[in-house]
């Protein structure tokens, strides 16, 4: 259940490398799951996410929406067409809530904050937006850093960087909530209230929405229909660790229905905390294997780890950004050490 799929968001950061992809784009969907409850089915100009979700949840005489799908052109009109299909408009929108801060559910935040004058709520950990939408250049630079010291050799370096192309993040502004959504903030919909779970992990700013009385669980890109392993790196001690004791605080609340970032709606929580729980599992002990074999940079384990992946121009940067948390939380569990150097390489810690 976790073969290939692991690719949502992996150009969540603001990778552009495959918008000149000719391909027939998706257009914005709307439909009712629960009664006062609309999916609003948003496309992306991601290879493989095609679209993800922002959810609109009856409250009062308007709706709360959750998550807002990316700017891009057209966008907006993308959402209003979903929207309108709920008999919804943008003006309806009493409150925004993103689940995190990556383009696609929080790059419209600006554009529908200021349209319907409503306010934004979100997780204050956002930093790791905040730097690539106010400075895309020198965090792109961050990023070839990290490659340059991860092994990857100079020629790829330099075409990835000449590829790079467009420097649109996808965010059509940076916003500051008006509050921060943190534990014991409620949101208040027709539903009932609604409680936020810090869910960091996939994001820093990631957080779920829980609805008790009918156990209902807005899960952002933390749990997916389809099993998806992405990892913000650099913004947070250890991204790997964070999430596995996400899906810890998940499994407690004892959700009978997700609502997710990407994908339909899906009944067997469990089974897909466990399947994450698997997959993670599964990628550190290959990790250990290739670096018990022989010390490798993280471009050289890369391929080795990921050996149901195809390697390739639009993976690189993704299955890099994955070994290197893989890589760190073995590190931070005592498993796994670098050894100084340029590149840097791993091997396993002596027991
Ligand atoms: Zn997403
Ligand atoms: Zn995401």
């Amino acid at each position: 259940m976790a073969q290939s799929s692991e690719q949502t968001d992996a150009a969540a950061g603001g990778g552009s490398q495959a918008r000149g992809l000719a391909r027939k784009r998706e257009l914005g969907r709307g439909e009712r799951v629960l009664p006062g409850v609309y999916r609003l089915r948003l496309p992306l100009p991601w290879p493989g996410v095609p679209h993800g979700n922002a959810w609109a949840v009856a409250a009062g005489d308007g709706v709360v929406l959750f998550d807002t799908g990316i700017h891009e052109p057209g966008s907006m009109a993308q959402l209003e067409r979903a929207l309108e299909m709920c008999n919804l408009r943008v003006e309806d929108i009493r409150l925004v809530v993103c689940t995190h801060a990556h383009s696609d559910h929080y790059g419209q935040a600006a554009t529908i904050v200021e349209r319907a004058g409503c306010e934004l709520w979100m997780h204050p950990n956002h930093a790791h937006m905040a730097d690539w939408a106010e400075d895309s250049d020198a965090a792109f630079a961050r990023r070839l850093e990290i490659a340059r010291s991860s092994g990857v050799p100079e020629e790829p370096l330099r075409r990835y960087a000449a590829e790079r192309g467009s420097h649109d993040s996808g965010i059509a502004a940076v916003v500051e909530p008006d509050r921060a959504l943190v534990p014991g903030v409620t949101i208040s919909t027709d539903l009932g209230e609604w409680s936020v779970h810090e869910t960091p992990g996939h994001a820093p700013s990631h957080v779920c929405l829980f609805q008790a009385e009918r156990r209902l669980l807005i899960s952002g890109d933390h749990l997916l229909g389809r099993i998806s392993l992405y990892f913000d790196y650099g913004y947070s001690p250890d991204p790997v660790g964070e999430f596995m004791h996400s899906l810890d605080v998940v499994q407690e609340l004892r959700a009978r229905l997700c609502l997710p970032g990407h994908g339909r709606t899906f009944t067997d929580v469990d089974a897909h905390i466990e399947g994450n729980r698997e997959l993670v599992h599964r990628r550190l002990e290959r990790t250990l294997e290739v670096i018990a074999s022989e010390p490798a940079t993280a471009f050289e384990a890369a391929p080795q780890i990921y050996d149901d992946v195809p390697f390739s121009a639009l993976t690189a940067a993704w299955l890099l950004t994955e070994t290197l948390a893989f890589l760190l939380h073995l590190e931070r569990t005592g498993r796994a050490r670098r050894i100084a150097g340029e590149p840097e390489r791993w091997t396993v810690a002596e027991a």
